[in-house]
Formats: structure tokens, C-alpha cells, sequence
């Protein structure tokens, strides 16, 4: 089997807000929420 790369740099990412659960789909690293500027937490669905 061919592994692919585990960060494919065309592979969007989720982060949920864990304070107003404001959800920001992104190809960069989100660190603080846009709305409220709670900590954000990466709930990218985990491949297989
Ligand atoms: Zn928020």
C-alpha cells in the first residue's frame, strides 16, 4: 500500500471553538476563535 502524506498541504482543517463552538475550515494553523478569541481545538476527522 502507498502511504500518504499525513499533512497534505491541500487538505483542509477543521478547528471547533471550544468556548462558542464556531466552527473555521482552513488550511492554516487557527490558534484563537474569530469570534469570541476562545483557544481553538483541531477536530479534523481523523482518516481511518
Ligand atoms: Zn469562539
Amino acid at each position: 500500500m502507498v502511504r500518504s502524506d499525513p499533512y497534505p498541504r491541500s487538505t483542509p482543517r477543521r478547528f471547533e471553538c471550544r468556548s462558542c463552538l464556531e466552527v473555521v475550515v482552513t488550511d492554516e494553523r487557527v490558534a484563537t476563535c474569530p469570534e469570541c478569541g476562545g483557544r481553538m481545538k483541531n477536530v479534523s476527522v481523523p482518516r481511518e
